[in-house]
């Protein structure tokens, strides 16, 4: 039996990956982690039979006990629960927690040598060299769960990443794609959080719409497949069914086909590095009827040319940006500022924490990417708290 443990159960990735792992019989669910949402977290941990659930808040314990009452299915709370959960003996983990609360999980994960579904992205915007380098010291397996760099991975199976030209991601364009420039000061967090492709949960929705979202991925894709930053793009293709592409020195590109389903790269990691049958919707090209690409206008989304600008600082650049943009991110959740403002808020937070501290130092520790991220999700706030101040929201 493999054990497998899912971080971040009761989320969108979360709930497909255990979607998946029902229909198998040769798994034995270890941990299954959440946040606030306990009554789905203990319906999750009953059903799968899991050893352990942990809430990732001291105030949700008491439900969750009460919840659990009489299952046999442990229970914790807490960052430093989750922690030692990612430390029970696990052969598959998913790493789902959204944010940069899933960094800590996630490492500890990588002590057991065994295989880390990655879809928490944050992990390797933030802290991409000392991730890679942990799972290199135990001997633990990296796997992409973002749909696009499942796809590169795929298309890169068999060949030498030395004959890479370009690499190409696409993205939907998110929510807000086809509104008129002038609107989109004034989109509010629920039409932001509509997604004309995916069903995904609602942070990731509105960074799809002011594409944050793939200016994290591309990050991602450069710690990932470690290709040098000029040779990644980024193509709008509104019918989300080509994840990525990949160019190589002779001319050919490979690109990856699919419906747009989150359970084909969980499933691929999970069956990795096999392929076994998935329960995905099987791809009509006469149906589709056409694939439509073209390049993002820079002044729909200024997000996503910041991701450039952090992968030239290198560094704690990361672990800024992310923090920033989830602070922003709140602030418009909140209604404090406007949706372009998230995109100058970060850019602002950047060149703040570079007059002030090294941004491209490389952090020593997973210590110091966190104390990285709390000063600049300090700094953004308080950047925030200034632009709700003035009105601009
Ligand atoms: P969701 O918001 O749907 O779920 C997030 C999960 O994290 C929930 O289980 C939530 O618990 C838990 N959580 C929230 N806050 C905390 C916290 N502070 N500490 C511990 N756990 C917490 O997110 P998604 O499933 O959409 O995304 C998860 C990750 O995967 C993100 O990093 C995202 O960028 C990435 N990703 C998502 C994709 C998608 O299709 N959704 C695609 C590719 C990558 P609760 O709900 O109980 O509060």
């Amino acid at each position: 039996m493999r054990r497998v443990s899912v971080f971040g159960a009761t989320g969108s990735v979360g709930e497909s990956t255990l979607d998946l792992i029902a229909r198998r019989d040769d798994c034995r669910v270890v941990a299954l982690t959440g946040g606030r949402n306990v009554v789905r977290l203990a319906e999750l941990a009953r059903a799968h039979r899991a050893e352990l659930a942990v809430t990732a808040h001291d105030d949700c314990l008491g439900d969750l006990r009460a919840a659990l009452a009489g299952s046999g299915v442990a229970v914790a709370a807490g960052a430093q629960a989750l922690v030692e959960a990612a430390a029970r003996p696990a052969d598959w983990v998913m790493s789902a927690i959204v944010g940069a609360a899933g960094l800590a999980p996630g490492f500890a994960a990588l002590a057991q040598g065994g295989v880390l579904a990655l879809a928490n992205k944050e992990s390797l915007v933030c802290a991409g060299a000392l991730l890679k380098a942990e799972a290199a010291r135990h001997g633990a397996t990296i796997l992409p769960v973002d749909s696009e760099h499942s796809a590169v991975f795929q298309a890169l199976t068999g060949e030498d990443i030395a004959a890479v030209e370009t690499l190409t991601l696409t993205a939907s364009g998110g929510g807000l794609r086809d509104w008129p420039l002038d609107r989109l000061a004034r989109a509010t967090p629920a039409d932001a959080g509509q997604h004309p492709n995916w069903d995904m949960g609602q942070r990731i929705t509105i960074d799809s719409a002011s594409m944050f979202n793939k200016a994290m991925e591309v990050i991602e894709a450069r710690e990932f497949f470690g290709i040098a930053p000029e040779r990644i793009e980024v193509l709008i293709h509104p019918q989300s069914l080509v994840h990525a592409l990949v160019g190589f020195s002779d001319g050919a590109v490979m690109a990856h086909l699919g419906a747009p389903d989150m359970r084909h790269a969980i499933g691929y990691a999970l069956n990795w590095p096999a392929r076994a049958p998935l329960p995905v919707a099987r791809l009509d090209l006469v149906q589709a009827g056409r694939l439509d690409f073209h390049a993002p206008d820079p002044a729909r989304y200024p997000a996503l040319g910041l991701a450039w600008d952090v992968m030239a600082a290198g560094g704690c650049a990361g672990a800024v940006f992310n923090a920033a943009k989830e602070a922003a991110l709140d602030a418009f959740i909140a209604g404090r500022i406007g949706f372009a403002d998230m995109a100058r808020l970060v850019e602002r937070t950047l060149e703040v924490t570079a007059q002030e501290t090294d941004i491209t130092r490389d952090p020593a520790s997973l210590a110091e990417v966190l104390e990285t991220d709390t000063d600049a999700r300090r700094r953004a706030t308080a950047l925030a708290d200034g632009l709700a101040r003035s009105g601009a929201a």
